[in-house]
């Protein structure tokens, strides 16, 4: 030792390492300063702006212009190209040599008209290495090209990330010359970081992190900047640090590159396609570098996209798939969102996500992937397990606000009884980068510790895309197993979840949904967006049913499977969890409603065809039927004619899954009648219900006539407009706060008071106009139809608020400690009181078709056609309407609005009162056939018991005379029933959501069909082998 006992300082000389590598302080005599050696500017550099996303080779034949250093471009949205041409000087011979490129904006070089790298100063990628040692031989003179998305990683907000675009920001590269690296100060530089944050993050109570201080402050005595000679001696006394080891215990954390990438959210999904080429192909190169490394990579649509878009690179990728570098994960076609989706089509997100996996890779995944997403639905353990899926990655719980979520692993238990192994990352993280502090978070949050000794930390940038960086990895590599820091290792889902299987018996269960005390927005937050949703997945559902119904009655009908998929792909991919719940920019809304007319649309024609093969030779002029797909046999309402005044009504009745001529004379067993009464109210009966209605529209009293039960609270009102303050504390389209609630105002203007608009017979009606605010108004109609247990409230909404969140409430006669919510394939409760801070955090919650609050013996349920947030406190149900958010789409929700909600009440529970029914009718409306002369009745399927649904009847997917049907037990009992049909049926097997049947249990076909034995909420498919 040449120099003098250090004195007992630690600030100093943890400074004094720092400013030995900082980047702003004293860089002309520093180590970082010496990062880079001479530089040569470009032989040329010129550019071609493109106002749209286009192809290289349609980029390089256009004509490019001389480009300057520090010239602006723009605006969002659009790409500028470079072309860079440039030759290395001879002198530079064996040393290191980059393009060094600092740009706004997210590049993409691109090489002998393939892409070869990302380049964006945002995810620390300014640097396309040329040569790592330039040889004689190697030709020095190169041109390639640069393709410069005129967006950052997280899109243009103006202001803020999450603020709505800039669309008139300007661009410009900042940087563009030819540089030497020394990767010896790289290597250094690394090594001081990794220590000195080791000195910062083990603190004054490890000795460990003294021992980091000593020997970082050891090689700056021993390094002089300005002589490489002396590097080496500083590099060794930092690799004996680091090689010092850990005991057998210590914790594992199993680290995986990753990069999440929004397949859409402050940028379109165009974009998104860029962000997965410029990702993935700087993942490959980064792969070709480190024999080591693994990438996990998410969502089977962004490969789809990376295999049309970028061939080249997607070869690439299968090759290192094959090696089991490259690992797809997730199983499902999109990180879909966790709560909104049906269950069909969380079904489909796992079966076209799967069966992608399986064609291209040759295996299904055997992990769920979904760290990004607000909330798990408690039917996800069930999905996942019909899946083939077995374990579950996520860490989207971290964001709760109220409560800490107590475990990082553990068994998640659905509303069914299935398991699944469960694992947050305890870094709270899915982009890591590979930080001392990233591994210090990991190992100290865990909250199983003792319990689970491995732990998976994900690095790369991400949302945005970006993935991993080589530094990232450097500094992982070093600290492999550095005695004070937990172990790491770089691995793979399937090691991960194979350690922690391995050593599971002490592991905690959790049962029912991972609710987010977050983001309770995002069940409302673009209404439109929620509406398409609901719309197309109900008319998919029509369609494959009339589909099958027109394969089996019809031989000349051909199933459009290669349609289906197309559309039901849009649907999927519209489910993407910052697209379904609204939390996008106004481009992606724009796109997302284009998607869903394009499903509607095509669904639309291909129900006309299929209804046109079932009713073959039918003539114009003749009688017309109606279909309907739901298996249970249904008497409505329905109108014959669109828009006629006054509307064409005829009582139809349907048999379960079938169709059936319209009878015009067919009479309710009860007219309905309205009339007003001297106070002014309105009374409308149908002999099951009897509502009162004010002249603001509100519900006075609503009873059931046979019982004579009113529904409505004492002295309260049903159907009653409020309108809250939101205004959150950050993320506007996602978030409302509790104290909203503190901000209640009921509408009681009245623009037009309730009048009678239909007097009664088949359909009564009211109607009348409230006013919001100066700008906004609600017009309703309620209706009563004959042979109908709810009453309807036709709503449309004039919407122009700012911050503002309408709800409409209905404090009922009714006295329950919880209410209950469908779900998928089912349903749960949440209480209606606020003990604890679980219950409270639940002010605003989720759910589909409909809300039950009931006590014994009676009960009221709340319906809807496209809602989703619901809120339910004491005795006051709550369906959340539409909200004002101004981020990230400053017009979210402006504008017209139609929907439609109905209130039920009914004696009994509402399993035997059929609440599940009348919302599956509400949302499939009998579907009215033209010119159907000569049919049959027909009914393809029907169920012997009310509590076991017939959700699902589709073409096979691998077998073309084959059907899958889905069945599942919605009351939450077991039960045995028997599912009938005419269909001549060779076969049936039970078989998975992925439609493998399983050759241990063919399903019996009797003369009275096929029976069944269902536990509490269990789903069913059997594949149906047609004769
Ligand atoms: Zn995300």
């Amino acid at each position: 030792m040449y120099h003098q006992p250090v004195l007992k300082h630690r600030r100093t000389l943890l400074e004094r390492a720092e400013k030995f590598t900082s980047d702003i302080y004293f860089t002309d005599c520093n180590l970082r300063g010496r990062l880079y050696g001479d530089t040569c500017s470009l032989d040329s550099l010129s550019s071609f702006l493109s106002p749209k996303r286009i192809t290289f080779s349609e980029a390089v034949k256009h004509t490019f212009q001389p480009y300057t250093v520090g010239d602006s471009f723009g605006p969002t949205w659009w790409t500028c190209w470079f072309r860079v041409s440039l030759k290395v000087p001879d002198s530079w011979r064996g040393k290191e040599v980059h393009l060094r490129w600092e740009s706004d904006g997210e590049g993409m070089v691109w090489k002998d008209g393939e892409p070869v790298q990302g380049l964006t100063k945002e995810g620390e990628k300014t640097s396309y290495i040329l040569t790592e040692c330039l040889q004689d031989n190697k030709p020095q003179s190169v041109t390639f090209y640069v393709e410069l998305a005129c967006n950052g990683l997280f899109g243009a907000g103006l202001g803020s990330m999450i603020a709505a675009p800039d669309p008139n920001k300007k661009f410009s590269v900042q940087k563009a010359e030819l540089v030497v690296f020394n990767r010896d100060v790289r290597e250094l530089l690394t090594d001081f970081e990794m220590l000195v944050d080791i000195v910062k993050l083990l603190g004054e109570g490890e000795q460990r992190g003294f021992q980091a201080l000593f020997t970082a402050n050891e090689m700056v005595n021993l390094c002089d900047p300005a002589n490489p000679s002396t590097f080496a001696a500083a590099r060794s006394l930092a690799q004996k640090f680091f090689k010092q080891r850990n005991g057998e215990s210590q914790h594992i954390v199993h680290a995986m590159g990753h990069c999440h990438i929004d397949s859409a959210w402050l940028w379109p999904y165009e974009e998104s396609i860029r962000k997965c080429g410029r990702s993935w192909v700087t993942v490959i190169r980064l792969m070709e570098k480190n024999p080591d490394f693994i990438f996990t990579c998410s969502q089977a649509q962004q490969f789809h996209w990376v295999k049309e878009w970028y061939p080249g690179l997607y070869s690439q990728i299968q090759r290192f798939v094959q090696k089991g570098r490259f690992i797809p994960v997730g199983g499902t076609w999109v990180e879909m969102d966790g709560n909104l989706p049906s269950g069909e089509s969380m079904v489909r997100q796992f079966l076209e996500g799967q069966n992608f996996f399986k064609a291209e890779f040759g295996n299904y995944c055997k992990e769920f992937w979904l760290p990004d997403t607000f909330g798990y639905s408690a039917q996800l353990p069930q999905l996942m397990q019909g899946s083939g899926i077995t374990r579950f990655l996520t860490q989207k719980l971290s964001w709760n606000l109220v409560n800490t979520f107590p475990h990082n692993t553990f068994f998640w238990e659905g509303i069914d009884g299935s398991q699944v192994l469960t694992h947050f990352p305890p870094g709270n993280s899915y982009e890591m980068k590979g930080k001392v502090e990233d591994l210090v978070n990991t190992l100290k949050n865990n909250k199983d510790k003792g319990r689970a000794n491995h732990s998976a930390a994900l690095f790369g940038f991400g949302d945005g895309g970006g993935g991993p960086t080589q530094l990232m990895l450097d500094r992982l590599e070093r600290v492999a197993d550095t005695d004070g820091l937990p172990k790491v290792r770089m691995s793979s889902p399937d090691d991960l979840f194979t350690a922690l299987e391995g050593d599971s018996g002490l592991l905690c269960t959790w049962t029912g949904e991972l609710f987010l005390e977050l983001h309770n927005g995002t069940y409302t937050t673009q209404a439109k967006i929620k509406l398409g949703n609901r719309q197309c997945e109900a008319l998919l559902h029509d369609v494959e049913v009339a589909s099958c119904l027109a394969l089996c009655h019809n031989k000349a009908f051909s199933y459009p499977a290669a349609k289906l998929q197309e559309i039901w792909r849009l649907l999927l991919l519209n489910q993407f969890h910052d697209v379904l719940p609204g939390s996008c920019t106004e481009m992606v809304v724009d796109d997302a409603l284009e998607y869903y007319k394009e499903v509607q649309s095509t669904g639309t024609r291909l129900l006309q065809e299929a209804c046109g093969a079932l009713i073959s030779g039918g003539q114009e002029g003749a009688c017309p039927a109606v279909l309907n797909t739901l298996a249970w046999e249904r008497t409505e309402v329905i109108q014959l004619e669109e828009d006629t005044v006054p509307p064409k009504l005829a009582l139809a009745r349907v048999p379960s899954v079938g169709l059936a001529v319209v009878q015009e004379s067919a009479k309710p067993s009860c007219p309905v009648t309205v009339t007003t009464q001297a106070d002014c109210t309105v009374l409308m009966e149908n002999g099951i219900l009897r509502a009162v209605l004010d002249q603001k529209g509100c519900l006075v009293s609503l009873s059931l006539v046979n019982t004579n039960r009113e529904a409505i609270a004492d002295g309260c009102l049903g159907n009653q407009f409020v309108v809250f303050d939101d205004v959150p504390l950050y993320w506007d389209a996602w978030d409302v706060m509790d104290y909203h609630l503190q901000t209640r105002r009921p509408v009681v203007e009245v623009m037009k008071p309730a009048a009678v608009t239909s007097s009664g017979g088949l359909r009564g009606s009211v109607c009348f106009s409230l006013r919001v605010s100066g700008k906004s108004t609600i017009t309703q109609e309620v209706i009563l139809d004959a042979d109908c247990p709810y009453l309807k409230f036709s709503t449309q909404v004039e919407w122009a608020e700012s911050h503002k969140f309408l709800k409409v409430e209905f404090p009922v006669r009714v006295r329950s400690p919880d209410a209950t919510y469908e779900i998928q394939f089912g349903h749960l409760q949440r209480p209606t009181h606020r003990n604890t801070s679980w219950d409270w955090a639940r002010f605003e919650v989720w759910g589909h078709r409909w809300a039950d609050l009931s006590e014994h013996g009676f009960g009221v349920a709340v319906l809807n056609d496209c809602k989703y947030g619901y809120s339910c406190f004491q005795n006051t149900l709550t369906l959340s309407l539409l909200r004002a958010p101004k981020a990230p789409d400053l017009h979210a929700d402006m504008g017209s609005h139609r929907f439609t909600y109905a209130l039920m009440p009914h004696m009994g529970c509402f399993q035997d009162a059929s609440v599940i029914q009348c919302a599956y009718n509400l949302n499939h409306p009998l579907r009215l056939v033209p010119n159907a002369s000569n049919l049959q009745l027909l009914s393809a399927f029907s169920v012997s018991a009310d509590g076991v649904i017939l959700e699902t009847i589709k073409q096979a997917e691998f077998q073309k005379n084959a059907l899958v049907v889905r069945l599942y037990e919605s009351h939450g009992g077991s039960t045995s029933v028997t599912l009938s049909t005419p269909l001549p049926l060779r076969e049936a097997w039970h078989c998975d959501l992925l439609e493998r049947p399983d050759p241990k249990h063919r399903a019996d076909i009797t003369a009275s069909g096929i029976s069944l034995h269902f536990s509490p909420f269990q789903i069913r498919s059997l594949l149906l082998i047609l004769e």
